[in-house]
């Protein structure tokens, strides 16, 4: 790395390890949008041509409904259904019949609250964190109140990260379930799960684990076993792949343990008529008519990743991510919370006299994307001591160019504010 001296920014470093991805036009939606800079992948991913396409092959080529008609159209399409179940298996090192397809993380959580969570009495106990998405906080504050249960909280410290310390005087004989994200859709932290689960599972083997993976799993290379989670959740839609699909892993044991979610075709083995009994796993938990296409485009999404190779994506991520730190270090009314060494693609910011809604609506008008609020994470919010942050997030498709023009554009908007 070098330095030298810019009159509008004084000092910079130039860096000469910058390697680009360069996957930009694998995406339509940029050349559809010359000027965006999208810097929103927390929320959502853009989706590159080949998941677009095999949604159009499927609905072009073998719409069919699967699992239940004879004919040569509807056997591609369940084909093509179950090959994608394979795919999100070996993504995370599970088996084919460990991962049940639902609309998303959300439902995901939903399923296991009300499935699994049919198991729980008055008194037990679960544990989440301070820096929960909403989704993770909602299903169990509904369990709680319907079956009297107490859920607790880890606090977060000053820097983003989770006390740890704190789990020991926060576990007991009563605690069911531990349920957290493994990176923060706000803050980017990423948790030391391994050394949680590692942790309580020394204390009580019996405690069930769930890991939000919805932001992890474009960031880090997942194993369940390795982490030795009992439910790893995720959304299709983070992971490039189509929106209203997402993943469930769940330990084999625990599927015979858990009543059905949804009622109605396909999740029954017989129906009798004031008695049925129930499909085996994993589709006794998928009742009804799926979202076909997207589990098939959810597959061709993972194929793709896999190809890009989640080490290059790594190596490039930070790269930008470090550089994008850099540059807001030297706006001085910014104030970043919690970075921490071990953190996802992810900032969190302030600036000092301007509105995060402000920021956020006049980097729009140089078609700048980022996104201002509370990122579904209210008691993170409270814990940090503000209501909204402004949050960028970057994704394998970002440019250098990306960052220098965001920052530069954000130097021109806290100028107009001030
Ligand atoms: N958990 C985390 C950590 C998230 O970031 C999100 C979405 O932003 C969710 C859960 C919910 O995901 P979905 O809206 O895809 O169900």
């Amino acid at each position: 790395m070098e330095s030298r001296y810019d009159d509008r920014r004084g000092k910079i470093t130039i860096r000469n390890d910058l390697v680009e991805l360069n996957i930009k036009n694998d995406f339509p939606i940029f050349s559809n949008n010359k000027d965006l800079i999208y810097l929103d992948n927390a929320s959502t991913t853009q989706k590159p041509q080949v998941v677009i396409n095999k949604l159009i092959e499927f609905y072009t080529k073998y719409n069919s409904n699967i699992h239940r008609a004879e004919y040569k159209l509807a056997n591609i399409a369940t084909k093509e259904y179950e090959e994608s179940r394979q795919i999100v298996a070996d993504f995370i090192n599970a088996n084919k019949l460990e991962i049940i397809f639902t609309r998303g993380t959300t439902e995901s959580i939903n399923l296991i609250a009300y499935s699994w969570g049919n198991n729980l009495y008055e008194d037990d106990e679960i544990l989440i964190s301070e820096m929960e998405h909403h989704s993770n906080i909602i299903p169990w504050q509904m369990l709680a109140k319907q079956k009297n249960i107490k859920i607790k909280y880890i606090p977060i410290l000053e820097n983003g990260e989770l006390d740890i310390k704190s789990i020991k005087d926060l576990i007991n004989d009563k605690t069911k379930l531990v349920s957290l994200t493994h990176m923060s859709n706000t803050l980017g932290t990423i948790n030391p799960v391994n050394k949680i689960i590692k942790k309580i599972k020394q204390y009580n083997s019996d405690i069930k684990i769930l890991i939000d993976g919805a932001q992890s799993i474009s960031h880090i290379d997942i194993d369940v076993k390795k982490i030795n989670c009992d439910f790893f959740v995720f959304s299709g839609h983070k992971i490039m792949g189509p929106t209203g699909v997402g993943a469930l892993y769940i330990k084999k044991k625990l599927m015979n343990e858990m009543v059905p979610f949804l009622m109605g075709g396909q999740m029954i083995k017989e129906v009798n008529k004031f008695d049925s009994t129930w499909n085996d796993s994993p589709w006794k938990f998928e009742a009804g008519t799926s979202n076909i296409a997207q589990v098939i485009g959810f597959g061709e999404a993972i194929n793709y990743f896999n190809k890009l190779d989640i080490k290059n994506i790594n190596t490039y991520e930070n790269m930008l991510l470090n550089i994008l730190i850099e540059r807001l270090k030297e706006i001085k009314p910014v104030k970043i919370y919690g970075h921490i060494k071990n953190q996802g693609p992810v900032i969190s910011f302030n600036i000092k006299n301007c509105h995060p809604y402000d920021v956020s609506k006049l980097l729009d008008t140089y078609n700048i994307a980022i996104r201002s609020g509370h990122h579904c994470t209210q008691t993170l919010m409270k814990s940090l001591g503000t209501d909204y942050t402004n949050r960028v997030s970057l994704y394998a498709y970002n440019s250098l160019n990306d960052i220098n023009y965001f920052v530069d554009r954000l130097i021109d908007v806290i100028k107009i504010l001030n």
